[in-house]
């Protein structure tokens, strides 16, 4: 299995070039973002919670994306491996997902991370706050406090694949074509 985390500040282009690297390594990608907007979505009692934390734009509580991540390698045990987007967010989460894994005999290869100054992230998510109907991306208070968010829960991640030698930085900005080439060669 190719087992891979994409890593990066919300509006990195993580969303992007997961696309583009399942279509090249057939991975089945899992999105915590995407799987809580699907469980809001159908107004589960999940989602209903979810939506408080997330149109604060803070973190919903570990326990709730461990045990969804947790239910999709169950149910995809022949994949060919997994690409993890805005998952891990904490250290806690990451130890939870290396128990996980180890128990399938499996382990993360290569945490990429994409880096993208605060300043070009606004303006990014200010502008798909136009089109993608997605409350969070709206508000510009709201996208400084994700990005807060990400700065003092979800960097210590990166040093947890580092201390691992997993990590690979990646410069998000420029061509998105360019960005995925780094981003195959960081695969190897
Ligand atoms: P995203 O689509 O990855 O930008 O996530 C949107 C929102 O969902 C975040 O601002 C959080 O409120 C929540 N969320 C997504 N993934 C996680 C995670 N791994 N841990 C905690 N909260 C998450």
């Amino acid at each position: 299995m190719l087992n891979l985390i994409l890593f990066g500040p919300p509006g990195a282009g993580k969303g992007t070039q997961s696309e583009k690297i399942i279509a090249q390594y057939q991975l089945i990608h899992l999105s915590t973002g995407d799987l809580l907007r699907s469980e809001i979505q159908q107004g589960t009692d999940l989602g209903l919670k979810a939506k408080t934390l997330m149109d604060q734009g803070l973190l919903v509580p570990d326990e709730v994306v461990i045990g969804m991540i947790e239910n999709k390698l169950k149910e995809n045990r022949q994949a060919a491996g997994f690409i993890f987007d805005g998952f891990p967010r904490t250290v806690k989460q990451a130890e939870a997902l290396d128990t996980l894994l180890t128990s399938y005999g499996e382990s993360i290869q290569v945490m990429i991370g994409l880096e993208v100054t605060d300043e070009e992230l606004l303006a990014r998510l200010l502008n798909r706050g136009k089109t993608s109907g997605r409350p969070d991306d709206q508000n510009e208070d709201l996208i400084r406090k994700r990005i807060q968010e990400y700065n003092s829960k979800t960097t210590p991640v990166a040093d947890y694949y580092r201390s691992q030698d997993k990590y690979v930085a990646v410069q998000g900005i420029g061509e998105i074509q360019e960005i995925f080439q780094a981003i195959t060669a960081a695969i190897g």
